[in-house]
């Protein structure tokens, strides 16, 4: 597709060009906020996971070109597309696919089964993982574990998925008990959206933070193994400030996305 003849000359596309732009300007503000956290997180290089849902292979193509490699999408029927896509297939054979997104347990083989499956972020309930552990037999390859993080509800809101912050502990227990065929890599959330970093630390990233120190304390782990998957292009730097480890950023990166009325 080419973006030199856009029938509404007023609609400015995306080009390979401000995807560069974009990217080099976020791992900028990526650096700076890490070299001003506080020193016994100095140790920690944040994951960029660039969020790539509703836009095209090409924009892809030119942030993997720049050397970007972690890739986030959460519906899970374009992930499918966009996985198997021999554009992305030849140019892209390092790409590390996040999924994102809400995952129901009749649509775990598709996500499995795809070329390149880094990590499924946001495990929201016992019974997923437990799926997930018993699928992952089918599709791993020699011994290698399925990665995951344990999704949050922090924010307590009733249409948010996740797990509530009481029952995250056991929910991790339960993952390194009996999920011999997944990897926890951390804990995920959302959180809510508009809150102003001017009125203080995001309640939110405070709450994770105090889910990963509790399970850690409880089930004897350190601290440093546990990530944090928190921040948008909205607070990924405040996010960073307050111990993330794993930042998903889209708009900053990509543009302006049409809004989905769909809730993650
Ligand atoms: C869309 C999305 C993002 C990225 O949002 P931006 O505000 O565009 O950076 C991050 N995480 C999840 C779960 C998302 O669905």
């Amino acid at each position: 597709m080419s973006f030199t003849t856009t029938i509404l000359p007023t609609l400015k596309r995306m080009t390979e060009v401000d995807i560069k732009q974009g990217l080099k300007i976020v791992l900028n503000k990526i650096e700076v906020a890490c070299s001003e956290r506080n020193p016994e997180l100095q140790a920690i290089q944040p994951t960029l996971v660039a969020v790539s849902k509703t836009k095209p292979v090409n924009l892809i193509v030119a942030a993997y070109e720049e050397g970007q490699r972690h890739f986030g999408e959460n519906y899970v029927q374009e992930l499918e597309e966009k996985a198997n896509n021999p554009i992305i297939l030849e140019k892209c054979k390092d790409i590390r696919w996040h999924f994102i997104g809400h995952l129901q347990s009749n649509k775990v083989n598709k996500i499995l089964c795809l070329p390149n499956i880094y990590i499924i972020e946001t495990v929201d309930s016992q019974k997923l993982a437990a799926t997930l552990d018993k699928n992952w037999a089918k599709f791993k390859i020699s011994d290698s574990k399925l990665r995951i993080m344990i999704q949050v509800n922090t924010s307590g809101e009733e249409e948010k998925n996740g797990v509530p912050p009481a029952e995250v502990t056991n929910v991790v227990k339960f993952v390194l008990n009996d999920c011999s065929n997944l990897e926890l890599d951390g804990l995920m959330t959302i959180g809510k959206f508009g809150y102003d970093a001017a009125d203080g630390p995001n309640p939110d990233f405070v709450c994770l933070k105090k889910c990963r120190d509790e399970l850690c304390q409880e089930l004897g782990i350190d601290w440093k193994d546990v990530g944090l998957s928190m921040g948008m292009s909205d607070d990924f730097e405040h996010a960073i400030d307050l111990g993330s480890t794993n930042v998903r950023v889209g708009s900053s990166i990509f543009g302006f996305r049409a809004k989905k009325t769909e809730i993650v």
